[in-house]
């Protein structure tokens, strides 16, 4: 998608955040409290929609079960997490695309995808604008939000408020839930 992902500006972030921004008045957020701060009104504008709304490809528990792998089914249907350094794609360094492994649905590309040490594939950015779905998730005593497939529903990861430039985005995600395709 051209344009996509942007060049550096440091206003990027103030827009993903929204009016929140200027409400909250943080000032310059340079201080570890603006930063907090900063952190807490991205997580909390991000809870847009609720998960169990109505998707492009819907399929019933036992037609997910048949169709995907054990792992597959337990990370992308079941919002599970699989181990960092022990799953297919944080090392990956090829040139490609991201799918969704549950509908094939386009959400990243290697162009994004960063060193994050995490031990889980990180990217900085989608493919485009609305490639992912952002929902707030409170579950295991934690805040964070989570990332999930528009098109299924699909469980794909967290997004951080500590990534790399120029998103200062980090896309957490969980490889069972992605399928790559390798640029020929
Ligand atoms: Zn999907």
């Amino acid at each position: 998608m051209a344009g996509w992902p942007p060049a550096f500006d440091p206003k990027m972030l103030y827009n993903h955040v929204g009016a929140l921004i200027g409400s909250l008045q943080i000032p310059g957020a340079a201080d570890a409290g603006g930063r907090r701060r900063f952190r807490k009104a991205l997580m909390a504008t991000t809870n847009k929609t609720n998960q169990d709304q109505q998707r492009e490809v819907e399929k019933s528990d036992d037609e997910w079960r048949r169709q995907l792998t054990p792992e597959q089914y337990r990370v992308a249907r079941k919002a599970g997490t699989e181990p960092p350094f022990a799953n297919e794609y944080w090392n990956n360094h090829e040139k490609g695309t991201y799918r969704c492994s549950s509908c094939g649905a386009e959400l990243f590309t290697s162009d994004t995808k960063f060193e994050s040490g995490t031990g889980w594939p990180s990217f900085y950015a989608p493919v485009g604008p609305g490639a992912v779905e952002e929902h707030e998730d409170n579950s295991l005593f934690m805040h964070r939000t989570e990332v999930v497939c528009p098109r299924c529903g699909a469980h794909l990861g967290h997004v951080f408020a500590d990534g790399p430039r120029p998103t200062g985005l980090r896309y957490c995600m969980n490889s069972a839930s992605l399928k790559f395709e390798k640029e020929d």
